[in-house]
């Protein structure tokens, strides 16, 4: 349980952490809250022979709001997130979502940047990051990108990231109108990670069917992803009973489902489906 042998490096700027990663291009890997990477190197399942610790670079951990976007710096921590009133005003799934993560130890060190750039298959961000249609800002030496959260989840473990790229900031486009959403979880007893979790972010129209809606479900398959089918039998509908239970049943479609010794893939299946309706349930009642 004893890390191989690494060196550490503490940038106090982004672009000293860029010329870092430049410099070392292989053996280099970037330390955010620790609470993956540094479990991952006592199993030596990562060796990196040196780490790019971004903890002391200033502004890299905020929650602002910025035209029209909740702009949130990749290193603020999951309790920052889940302690922001500004957010449960304007963006409740992402204090909802950050309260579901492991327990308080977790929450206090690790990041949303860390969480979403290690894709874990069971973690909770990256449905919510879907659901919410957020951007990912990644930074590196040939300059800035901007990410769709579409594009960003590629495999389990794996991003669109490329080597010597830098999650700086995620952005979501502040909701409007009469939205709800709801992010709705079965945590694995001992490891607290999704055996399921559902985001939902929708809007209603005057007459109260769904005019817009994103469904995402995590701890299923290989990575995070958008269940299209569940939207496209809600889009424009009333959200009565019937409906948001004929769209659940098509929380897998398409989609190769996880089994384990806790949750085999027939379980998991039927929870994908009852929580999405339940989540989609829940997100209607809560949209004003
Ligand atoms: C006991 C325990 C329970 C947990 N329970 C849950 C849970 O219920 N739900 C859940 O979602 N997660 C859970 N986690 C994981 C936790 O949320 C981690 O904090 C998160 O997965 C990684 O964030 P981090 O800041 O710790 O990243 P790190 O561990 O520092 O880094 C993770 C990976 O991302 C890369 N990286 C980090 N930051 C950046 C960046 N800005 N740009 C590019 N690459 C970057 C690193 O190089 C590394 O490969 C749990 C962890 C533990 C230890």
């Amino acid at each position: 349980m004893i890390p191989a042998q690494f060196d550490y490096e503490t940038p106090s700027t982004l672009s000293e952490a860029i010329a870092l990663l430049g410099q070392h291009p292989d053996d280099a890997k970037i330390l955010a809250g620790g609470h993956s990477l540094i479990p991952a190197m006592k199993l030596r399942l990562a060796t990196p022979q040196i780490l790019v610790d971004l903890g002391r670079i200033k502004d890299l951990s905020y929650i602002r709001e910025e035209g029209g976007q909740i702009r949130i710096g990749a290193m603020t921590t999951h309790y920052q997130l889940e302690a922001s009133d500004r957010l449960r005003e304007i963006c409740p799934l992402l204090p909802e979502c950050a309260a579901q993560i492991g327990d308080v130890q977790v929450r206090n060190k690790g990041t949303i940047g860390g969480s979403l750039a290690h894709s874990d298959p069971a973690a909770d961000w990256p449905a919510a990051a879907i659901a919410l249609n957020a951007e990912m800002v990644a930074v590196s030496a040939n300059g800035e990108r901007v990410i769709r959260a579409d594009d960003f989840f590629v495999d389990m473990l794996t991003t669109s990231l490329e080597a010597g790229e830098i999650l700086r900031e995620i952005r979501i486009n502040v909701p409007s109108g009469r939205f709800g959403q709801a992010y709705l979880k079965v945590p694995q007893p001992a490891s607290g990670f999704a055996v399921v979790g559902v985001a939902v972010n929708l809007t209603l129209n005057g007459g109260g069917s769904c005019e817009s809606i994103g469904v995402a479900i995590t701890g299923v398959a290989s990575k995070a992803y958008r269940a299209s089918g569940v939207e496209n039998a809600i889009r424009g509908n009333a959200l009565d009973e019937q409906t948001i239970a004929a769209a659940a049943s098509h929380s897998t479609d398409g989609v190769s489902v996880n089994g384990d010794l806790y949750a085999s893939e027939t379980y998991r299946t039927h929870l994908a489906e009852v929580y999405t309706r339940r989540a989609i349930a829940s997100a209607a009642s809560r949209a004003k």
